[in-house]
């Protein structure tokens, strides 16, 4: 037999990768190479869509259901991959998050949030939409609780009332540079505080744990999202 050296390095390299995956793979962190193709899929394959629709319709079924059986009935809706989605900035800037910065050249990244969210273009998730508009319709008053800051009042006032969110009630913002150690923190008293207001909180719909943490509403709804998380 002639020794071969490149077929004698390509075999260990083969068996290399045979022990790795043998006996290192259940040892491997995530990739986050991995996680984004996945989560790239997720969206693409029309899976999101489905699962978003889905814990929509069930919340839709309990408004509908509750609105009529308590006093001020209220809805407690987050913004960002609840009622917007932030698609075309997310997959721009490839799951990163660049704060500052324009957002000017999409569908190509880096996209600025600030900037994107300013810019109000953000489109409204049919399914959520249509559950708004049943619950005005059902006299639910609407609350948006989100950790977007004061200074974005405006921007994100326009842009709920461009996608199609017309006649809520109040828009909750963060206080400039305010910073708690979880979102839910800052969100679980604001509920409250709209409880204290007279309102019966039936349903609280958002894309992150920590939107539901905390309780002060009858059911929490939470939406997939494997793109991003807010501590
Ligand atoms: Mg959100």
């Amino acid at each position: 037999m002639v020794f071969d050296p490149v077929s004698y390095l390509a075999l260990a390299g083969l068996l290399g990768a045979a022990l790795l995956t043998s006996t290192d793979a259940q040892a491997q962190p995530m990739n986050v190479g991995d996680a984004m193709v996945a989560a790239t899929a997720y969206h693409d394959n029309g899976d999101y869509e489905r699962d978003f629709t889905s814990v929509i319709q069930d919340a839709s079924e309990w408004v509908r259901f509750r609105a009529s059986h308590v006093t001020k009935p209220a809805l407690v809706l987050d913004i960002d991959e609840t009622s917007l989605s932030n698609w075309p900035e997310i997959a721009a800037n490839q799951f990163a998050y660049y704060r500052n910065g324009r957002c000017d050249d999409l569908p190509k990244g880096p996209c600025g949030v600030i900037a994107w969210e300013t810019s109000a273009k953000a489109q409204a998730f049919p399914s959520t939409l249509a559950l708004y508009k049943m619950a005005r319709q059902h006299g639910v008053t609407v609350f948006f609780v989100t950790g977007r800051s004061e200074g974005e009042r405006e921007g994100t006032a326009h842009n709920l009332e461009a996608a199609g969110y017309q006649g809520w009630s109040e828009l909750v913002l963060r206080p400039e540079g305010s910073h708690t150690a979880s979102a839910s923190d800052y969100k679980s008293a604001e509920r409250a505080r709209i409880e204290k207001l007279g309102y019966h909180i039936i349903a609280n719909i958002g894309d992150q744990p920590s939107d539901l943490a905390g309780g002060h509403a009858e059911r929490g709804f939470l939406l997939p999202n494997p793109f991003y998380r807010v501590p």
